[in-house]
């Protein structure tokens, strides 16, 4: 067991974010606090699933999406590092990112990687202007965790695909232009990861039906999403047909390394710990110490994980490691402020403070969900141990 824990560890090389990268941080800052000005804490709550388009199209007019894609493209032509900074900064304050999210992080990457000439020079430079959205169509109503028996199907057709099916949990389909899709191209589900594509499908075509799905907090953040003899053209398709398993691998390790993972109760902390104030009693004090020691190492291994982006390896382990453990801090703060408050009945908490953990406490089941249960991360990392 030790020697496995060697490993593991060694799997996270201390990583340094560069100057160049720390140096853009004051401006991000100043910017989102300006933008921020009066929006109240439970709204900013939301962080990286609060939708505003404006905010993205105001961001991005300061070059800020796009940030690794190249200046060709609309790219800022900078490097993981300089992503990581921007997206903490945006995280910490409880920016509204949810409308330029996913095209940012994951679909402008995978189009650079796998997209045709014609698919880069048209996706990239809308998404680095903050006016093209994505949402990920992975999930399906009986393929989940068990993503390998997507059911939704892309036929060829003269001149192009038909696709059928239904996707189910997309966040944000219903104000997303583009959805990039997982699906079956060969084969039937029980041929598993053989046959499956990705395409990318314009949701304003015909025979696409999207209804938004409430969740218990009152809002809609996600939809299900059905294709009735959606007709698409031969360039809808991305990368290679059949390869969809390994494409979607390769970015499931941007979805699930990010500091997103650990700061999706980040506000909540920073209005108790301001509460708290300079003289915090002691069971109090211990607890904020203990989410900061657990918090510090987390980032440390977000940061590793960049790095390992940057140099083009695809760590799907470590970041499955990183989110499981992440997110159950971020699902431990709610909870354990909650139970702090409630010892100390004579202390009048702030509303906002209430209404902010009100709102996490509603939502907080949902962070080891999103993006792939605990329960199947921890079957990747017992395998990426050699455990299983
Ligand atoms: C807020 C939110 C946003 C989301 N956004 C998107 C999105 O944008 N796009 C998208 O495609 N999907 C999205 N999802 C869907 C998400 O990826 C799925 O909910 C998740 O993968 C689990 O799938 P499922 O809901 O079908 O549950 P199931 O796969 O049915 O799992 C149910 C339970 O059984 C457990 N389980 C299943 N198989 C095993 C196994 N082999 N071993 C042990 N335990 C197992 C699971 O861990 C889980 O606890 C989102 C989900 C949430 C909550």
């Amino acid at each position: 067991m030790a020697t496995t824990l060697t490993l593991t560890i060694h799997n996270f090389p201390p990583t340094v974010i560069p100057a160049h990268a720390e140096g853009l941080r004051a401006e991000v800052k100043a910017f989102i606090t300006h933008q921020l000005e009066g929006v109240p804490p439970q709204t900013r709550a939301k962080t990286w699933t609060g939708f505003d388009a404006a905010f993205s199209k105001a961001f991005a007019d300061r070059g800020w999406i796009g940030l690794t894609l190249p200046k060709e493209y609309g790219g800022a032509g900078l490097d993981a590092f300089s992503r990581f900074v921007v997206v903490e900064e945006l995280l910490a304050a409880g920016a509204p990112v949810a409308a330029h999210w996913i095209g940012d992080r994951q679909s402008a990457p995978l189009i650079l990687h796998y997209g045709t000439d014609a698919q880069r020079a048209f996706f990239l430079p809308q998404i680095c202007r903050g006016e093209l959205f994505f949402c990920i169509g992975m999930s399906e109503p009986n393929s989940g965790s068990d993503l390998a028996s997507v059911r939704t199907r892309a036929d060829r057709v003269e001149g192009g695909w038909k696709i059928n099916g239904q996707k189910i949990w997309t966040t944000y389909a219903h104000q997303s232009h583009y959805m990039i899709a997982l699906v079956r191209t060969s084969g039937t589900s029980e041929d598993r990861q053989k046959g499956l594509s990705q395409f990318l499908i314009d949701l304003s075509l015909p025979g696409v039906t999207i209804n938004p799905i409430t969740m218990g907090t009152g809002d809609s953040d996600f939809s299900e999403v059905f294709f009735d003899d959606v007709m698409l053209g031969e360039d809808a398709l991305v990368g290679i047909e059949g390869n969809g398993w390994q494409q979607v691998n390769a970015e499931l390790a941007f979805e699930r390394s990010g500091p997103e993972r650990i700061y999706s109760s980040l506000v909540l902390l920073d209005l108790w710990a301001n509460m708290l104030g300079d003289d915090p009693d002691p069971a109090d004090a211990a607890r904020l110490g203990k989410f900061v020691a657990r918090l510090a190492p987390l980032r440390e291994m977000s940061v590793a994980i960049t790095g390992l982006l940057a140099q083009g390896q695809s760590p799907l382990n470590e970041a499955a490691l990183f989110k499981d453990l992440g997110t159950e801090v971020e699902q431990q703060i709610p909870a354990e402020i909650a139970d702090a408050i409630a010892a100390r009945p004579d202390k009048v908490a702030d509303p906002d403070l209430l209404r902010t953990l009100a709102f996490l406490m509603q939502l907080n089941h949902v962070f080891s969900l999103r993006g792939g249960t605990r329960e199947i991360l921890r079957g990747m990392i017992a395998r990426g141990l050699g455990l299983r």
